[in-house]
């Protein structure tokens, strides 16, 4: 270390073109494991949801969501889950462990209960299925320490931290590189990362009514506070708009996610994108922390009234803008920025010769994700733009455009 030290302080010019070379071999290392990971997924996630998906009959529930706290009567019942029983008006802090883990060893993670006194749906929070997204863990330690069980109609499952094993390493991954996110609902028999989905899928989603799944944006990208859902589902709708003002994108979930998975056994499922990964960015987790208490006051499980701000709006479409150049990136629009079409988004620099290009936006829209300054290869996704859209133009196959893997548009860590 301190030798390497050394010579870049003395040796000029040429160990700075070594070094800058050095960083692009690690990104290419990073690029192409990124590729892996995705080859990967395509080929079990499909097969591990269908087998569990076939196998267990969805909830059956004719109640919406909306009504789910009007329409209870009678007391709060005991909820008993992960081994123990949680009494009306108690709160729990549990563990869950996946059943097959790769060391061998058990890694637990808290499962924060609050079982309310009056009745009413079980709302669930989970945070870092993708272990380095930091916000999320915050989000759900904040709301869940600030419920009064004595106060709440029906009851609240949070889990901080989903990936253990990500986050232990600070990694978006489990040790094997596998995205757990893309292994939902799971299966008992099949890689490691289907085993860790199916057991946290059984023993602690299952029990829920409704859920929001906290995420961040990744590999040096950051997201706008904004919510991820499938707006043909009426519960999903219901969830969505109880956020109060938070930017939403309509989007399919892909297969594999927490989100399809729970959506399609019958628990209506939001995604909450706020900011980027490794980081705590106080901002975006008040942003989410107010979301989900407007939530709660919205789905009558709380009484309490809050501030709203003012509405946002929806985006029924949204597409990533790349970059045609390598070089460093350096934005000109942040988080948020409302464009034209022909607006600067950023530049993109060539550091060898100078050569500098400017990036427009092809849309008029909204920044809802961008890139982090840093160095690109051509083709990287720098910009996301949600474009405002009326729901009737929105065609089946203009959906999502930005998210299926079998186009263009794709963008690995993206969609959740
Ligand atoms: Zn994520």
């Amino acid at each position: 270390m301190t030798t390497l030290h050394r010579q870049s302080d003395t040796c000029g010019g040429i160990c700075q073109y070594f070094a800058a070379f050095a960083a692009l071999l690690t990104f290419c290392a990073a690029l192409a494991g990124e590729t892996a990971a995705e080859l990967s997924d395509k080929g079990e996630a499909p097969a591990a949801a269908t087998s569990l998906n076939d196998s267990v009959a969805p909830i059956d529930d004719p109640v919406p969501l909306a009504e789910a706290v009007t329409t209870a009567d009678g007391l709060a019942e005991s909820m008993h889950m992960l081994d123990a029983d949680i009494s009306p008006g108690t709160a729990r802090r549990l563990s869950w462990s996946a059943t097959e883990l790769f060391e061998g060893v058990p890694v637990s993670t808290p499962v924060l209960v609050v079982n309310g006194k009056l009745p009413g749906p079980t709302l669930c929070l989970t945070a870092a299925v993708h272990g380095d997204e930091l916000n999320g863990i915050e989000m759900v330690r904040r709301v869940m320490h600030d419920i009064d069980p004595q106060k709440l109609s029906g009851a609240m499952i949070g889990v901080p931290i989903v990936n253990v094993q990500g986050f232990r390493r600070g990694s978006r991954y489990l040790p094997d590189r596998r995205d757990l996110n893309r292994y939902f609902p799971g299966n008992s028999t099949g890689s490691a990362a289907a085993r860790i989905a199916h057991s946290f899928f059984t023993e602690v989603i299952t029990h829920c009514d409704a859920l929001v799944d906290i995420h961040t944006g990744s590999f040096e990208r950051a997201n706008l506070p904004q919510i991820r859902a499938d707006l043909r589902d009426p519960d999903v709708v219901t969830l969505t708009l109880g956020f109060g003002s938070m930017v939403v994108l309509h989007n399919e979930p892909m297969v594999g996610t927490l989100r399809h998975a729970a959506t399609k056994f019958g628990i209506p499922a939001v995604t909450v994108e706020a900011g980027g990964p490794s980081q705590l960015e106080l901002s975006e987790v008040k942003h989410g922390v107010k979301g989900i208490k407007i939530l709660l006051t919205t789905l009558g499980m709380v009484k309490k009234t809050r501030l709203w701000g003012d509405p946002e709006p929806v985006y029924y479409r949204s597409s990533w803008v790349r970059v045609d150049n390598g070089g460093i990136l350096l934005a000109d629009v942040s988080l948020g920025s409302t464009v034209r079409k022909g607006d600067l988004l950023g530049t993109i620099t060539d550091p060898m010769n100078n050569a500098r290009t400017e990036l427009g936006s092809p849309y008029a829209g909204r920044v809802i994700g961008m890139a982090r300054n840093q160095v690109v290869m051509p083709g990287f996704a720098a910009f996301h733009i949600g474009i405002q859209t009326d729901w009737v133009d929105v065609d089946e196959t203009e959906i999502d455009v930005a998210q299926k893997p079998s186009d263009g548009g794709y963008v690995d860590g993206m969609s959740e």
